[in-house]
Parts: C-alpha cells; structure tokens; sequence
C-alpha cells in the first residue's frame, strides 16, 4: 500500500503516517513567525535573572556529569580524550581536561536487567565536560550539542559504535537505540549535554512497528524521499544520505536523516561510510541550536538507518491522532537550506 495523501493545487493538504497511522493536516499559521525557530535564543529566554556565579558552581558541583564528579557517576566504560579530536572547541577553555566524551551505565536502566542477562545495558554517553556554554548569562545557557562542532559529533556517533560492539557482546541484546534529549522541554532529567544508548533483548517497538509498515508498502522510504523532493521539503542529499523536514514526523519542526541504500548497523559502516550520516545530523543539530529536541537513530530489522529529530519548541499536539503541520513549511526548509549554505 503506498504512502496516503493528498496534495491539491501542488501543495500537500494532508498525509497519514504508514507507521502511526496519525494524520498531519496543513493549516496556515502564518501568524507564527519561524525566525523563532532560526533566531537565538534571546526569544526564549527574554530577560534572564542577573548572573550568580553562585549558581553556576553550585550546579556544576552537583552535577555527576561534570568533571570532578566522575565518582558520583556509576565507573566509567570508556572515554574519548580532548587530543583525540581534531579542532576539539574547548581546548585552552577548560584547564586539563582529562577527557571529552565519557560513558557509564545509566543508573536508571530503561528495560529492567533481569530482560537482558543480567546486565544493565542502559547507558550514558556525556558529550563534553562543559556544563555551561562560555559566557553564562543563567543557569539555562548550558552547552548544547549543536555547538559542539561537526568532527566532535561524529567522534560521538564513534563513541556509540565502539559501545554498540560492547553491548551486543551480551547474547542477549538484540537491538539498540541511541537516543538524545536536549532541554527541559524534551524530556531532558540531566542538563548537561549527553546522549542515551539502550540494548533491547528485542527490537524495539517502534522499530517494530516501522519493519512492519515496511512489510506492508516495501517502497515506504523511497516513496517518502520522493514526495518530499516534490514538496519543497528536502535540506540536503549527498554521500547516500538524504535528510527532509518530515511531513509525517510528531512536530511540526521535525527532520528525518536517512541512508536509503543501506540497511544495517552503525557498527558495519567503515567511519569514512559513517562520516556523511553524522554529518547530516549534526547540521541540522547546529541549525536549531539551544532549542528544545530530541534525536533518535534507528538500526536494524531491516530498515534504511535512519534519524528522526524533533525541535520540540512548540508543545506536541495530538489531537484524536491528528497533527497540523504549518502550510509554511516548505518556506521553511528553504530558509534552512540558505542557513546552512551560509554556514558551509
Ligand atoms: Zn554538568
Ligand atoms: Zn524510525
């Protein structure tokens, strides 16, 4: 069964997720303006209480990511030192750094041990040792991925799959989901920067539920990749990997990354395969910001890898399994698509 929609005059009026079965309805808010979504971050936070630097220490003291804590943290798994990566941005900002990317095991694991051996196979990735961006002007101006910069983003995504080896080293993980929380608004508990990793005895239900709308309409993602290119709505394709605001995502802000071509792992990609995937994510990454978001890659089952991002600024509204998307949004992707030109 292919892709439902329906585009009237050239433009999509509605369409209806194969996996979901929610429907997205374009309305025009033209009212809203997306220079908030592009601007910094001065809207969302207008006039910020005056600096205590009291504040700042306190919070990076009671922090188990920061460094100095690491033994508030359960012991560490691995961890990536500032030399090796290239152009690292904090060097010469954070005196002896020991390290740049440090992973654990999340305390909290997701799926209950006793499902995966006995092992706790939930885990923490911390991004960078930086708590707060350079120059704080609140306890909300906290270092985020998009800052990071591309060749340590892809370093991260390294991280993951140096991880993923580990963890699929338990015969009793089957499946993995690498999953990111930026802001208070998206779920976030911790607020500095890190990713999750979490081994599943199975796969996944929502990479299920995707294998299964598969199975239904084998040509779903090139189908998909095609009607976004007719819509307006493609960002970027180079290196055999596409990445389109997504007109089937939960949020009106939400981005797909995905190599159609290749159908596996993370871990059976060579890094110069994995490079223009990351690199894909990470643009759009720096493009949002300090927004709110979330990020998930989806592996295996016989799927295209694949990303999902969400800028989670404005609230998710499911309605009765309907969504609006805004009938900008191609106006949209073409601001974006200049951004990005310009940041090149
Ligand atoms: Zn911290
Ligand atoms: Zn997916």
């Amino acid at each position: 069964m292919a892709i439902q929609y329906e585009v009237r005059d050239g433009a999509l009026v509605w369409i209806k997720n194969p996996v979901t079965g929610v429907i997205s309805y374009v309305v025009d808010v033209r009212g809203k303006s997306f220079a908030f979504t592009l601007g910094g971050r001065q809207e969302l936070d207008p006039e910020p209480p005056p600096l205590d630097e009291k504040i700042l220490t306190n919070a990076i003291r009671a922090c188990p990511f920061c460094p100095g804590n690491e033994a508030q943290a359960p012991p560490e798994l691995m961890r990536v030192t500032p030399a090796e990566i290239p152009g690292w941005t904090g060097a010469g900002k954070l005196e002896g750094a020991q390290w740049a990317i440090r992973v654990f095991n999340n305390l909290f694991p997701r799926i209950p041990e006793q499902l995966t051996g006995g092992r706790n196979e939930s885990y923490v990735v911390v991004e960078d040792p930086r708590h707060f961006l350079d120059h704080p002007r609140s306890v909300s101006d906290l270092t985020f991925t998009g800052a990071l910069g591309e060749e340590h983003f892809f370093q991260l995504i390294m991280t993951d799959v140096r991880l993923m080896r580990l963890v699929f080293a338990n015969p009793a993980v089957h499946s993995v989901v690498i999953r990111k929380n930026q802001g208070r608004e998206s779920g976030a508990s911790q607020p500095h920067p890190h990713q999750q990793l979490i081994g599943s005895p199975a796969p996944l239900p929502v990479i299920e539920a995707e294998a299964l709308a598969e199975d239904r309409n084998p040509g779903f993602w090139n189908e998909l990749i095609d009607l976004v290119d007719r819509l307006g709505l493609m960002i970027e394709r180079a290196d055999g990997v596409v990445s389109f605001s997504s007109p089937i995502g939960a949020f009106p802000r939400s981005y797909d990354v995905v190599m159609p071509e290749y159908r596996g792992l993370l871990t059976d990609l060579s890094p110069d395969e994995l490079r223009p995937f990351a690199r894909a994510i990470y643009r759009i990454l720096r493009i949002l910001g300090p927004l709110p978001l979330d990020y998930e890659i989806h592996q295996g089952a016989g799927l295209p890898l694949h990303a999902h991002l969400n800028g989670r600024l404005y609230p998710y509204s499911n309605v009765a399994g309907t969504l609006n998307l805004p009938s900008v949004l191609p106006q949209n992707v073409a601001a974006l698509r200049k951004a990005l030109a310009r940041s090149n």
